[in-house]
């Protein structure tokens, strides 16, 4: 299911993102905080667990958001910022990682690096800021899938329509929660409007 959000300050972080004035060290914390505040709005879906820890008043035992149980994969380089926002606010989660490269000509995704921890029955926060073509996503949902996740969750910055309607079809279990999806992709799937390049614009590389 595609959940596009509502909050104000998630279309506000989006804004900010487009503009061409914002450099690289504030897109990177633009693209932090707004994975943080798209953390916040999935949030139900994650596991919880009791625990018993020590406060300085004695034992306590509270519900937990159950990191142990839950991993991060960033998709290279853009979603960076992203998982450095979800792991910021959940420090247990381990993180893993894919880097796939868009073809310029295809503009199909090739998958030429997976680091990722065992994720058999664990939760998936899987980040990624742009869904144009949806393909990198779709390589990804689909290498996840086999290795056999509680659940995934896909946390987005920007969707093009055609891009987001195609990963909902193709995995309606996945919770795609996404800050804002753009009506169009130009002709070099590039989403419009966008924000430009993520990963140009979040390592100075423009
Ligand atoms: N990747 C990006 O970073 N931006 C787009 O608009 C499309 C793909």
């Amino acid at each position: 299911m595609v959940i596009e959000s509502r909050s104000r300050i998630v279309k506000h972080l989006v804004n900010r993102l487009r503009d061409t004035s914002v450099d690289a060290a504030v897109f990177r914390g633009l693209l932090r905080e707004c994975a943080r505040m798209l953390l916040v709005e999935a949030v139900d879906t994650l596991p919880v667990a009791e625990k018993r820890i020590d406060t300085w008043q004695g034992g306590f035992t509270g519900e937990f958001i159950d990191e142990g149980n839950i991993v991060c994969v960033a998709i290279l380089r853009a979603a960076l910022p992203m998982q450095e926002g979800v792991m910021a606010a959940l420090d247990g989660v381990e993180g893993g990682f894919l880097a796939m490269k868009r073809d310029e000509e295809s503009f199909k995704s090739r998958l030429y690096y997976d680091r990722i921890p065992d994720i058999e029955d664990k939760t998936v926060i899987l980040v990624d800021p742009m869904v144009a073509t949806g393909g990198s996503l779709h390589d990804a949902l689909t290498l996840l899938r086999q290795r056999a996740p509680a659940r995934i969750v896909s946390l987005n910055v920007i969707g093009a329509k055609e891009g987001v309607e195609r990963i909902e079809r193709a995995f309606p279990d996945v919770d795609v929660h996404i800050a804002q999806i753009d009506p169009k992709l130009n002709k070099d799937a590039y989403i419009v409007p966008g924000l430009g390049d993520a990963g140009d614009r979040a390592y100075n590389t423009v």
